[in-house]
């Protein structure tokens, strides 16, 4: 990948896509994604880890557009589940279930398990007021780029961790990130900007880690 140069990214999913062209954006690399071919059939996720599905979502577009393509798998896995959602977590509520019925999901589930966790002060900052923690849990990306030319992979994981709080707050990012409470930062992830998410974001560390294998392999 050289500057002014493109990169296709296997997803539909607009906060990815705003997140990698975020990231690409200040690389001087331009980025497209899936609904740029609309034409292209859905990838069934039948993966048993996030890496597996990440491999095949790059893998099927790489074959069919004959060009390299960078795939991300992620979600959210949470403690008091046993690690559920996991690699369901877009479909946590059901097939195409959006991110406020994922999100109530989850209230109601760690709700009905009467699930509770406090911070200590040497984890960091906790919610002011009534707002209570339910969990710890983890964001977890992989992310894989397929060459169809070699037939090879890159691939990369990344991770951050955090609680589950029982009052969604913020506007910015996506999915659950209104619920994930960042103890180090006493915001949640939907409270910080575009800049401060991708420095510490499980998306953030594996692209960070992608690319530095990139720039070793030039
Ligand atoms: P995928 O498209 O199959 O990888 O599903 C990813 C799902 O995990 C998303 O639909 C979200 O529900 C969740 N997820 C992944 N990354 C994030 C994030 O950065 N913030 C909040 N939710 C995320």
């Amino acid at each position: 990948m050289t500057a002014g140069s493109t990169v296709v990214v296997a997803t539909k999913n607009p906060g990815k896509v705003r997140e990698f062209a975020h990231a690409f954006g200040k690389l001087g690399l331009q980025v497209v994604s899936m609904f740029d071919y609309p034409d292209l059939p859905e990838i069934v996720e039948d993966g048993a880890t996030f890496g597996e599905n990440a491999r095949k979502k790059a893998k099927t577009v790489a074959k069919a557009l004959d060009l390299m393509v960078l795939a991300d798998d992620s979600g959210l896995v949470v403690d008091a589940l046993d690690g559920r959602p996991g690699i369901y977590s877009a479909r946590y509520a059901g097939e195409g279930a959006s991110d406020a019925l994922n999100n109530a999901k989850l209230l109601d589930e760690l709700s009905q398990l009467g699930a509770a966790v406090s911070i200590k002060a040497e984890q960091g900052t906790a919610p002011q007021g009534k707002t209570k923690l339910l969990s710890k849990a983890r964001f977890v990306c992989a992310l894989a780029l397929y060459n169809p030319s070699s037939g090879s992979f890159v691939e990369a994981e990344g991770y951050v961790d955090g609680f589950i709080t029982d009052t969604p707050s913020g506007a910015g990012g996506f999915g659950y990130d209104p619920l994930f409470w960042l103890a180090s930062h006493g915001r949640t992830m939907a409270e910080l900007s575009t800049e401060e998410k991708q420095a510490i974001s499980h998306r953030g560390q594996a692209l960070a880690s992608l690319l530095i294998q990139l720039e070793q392999q030039v």
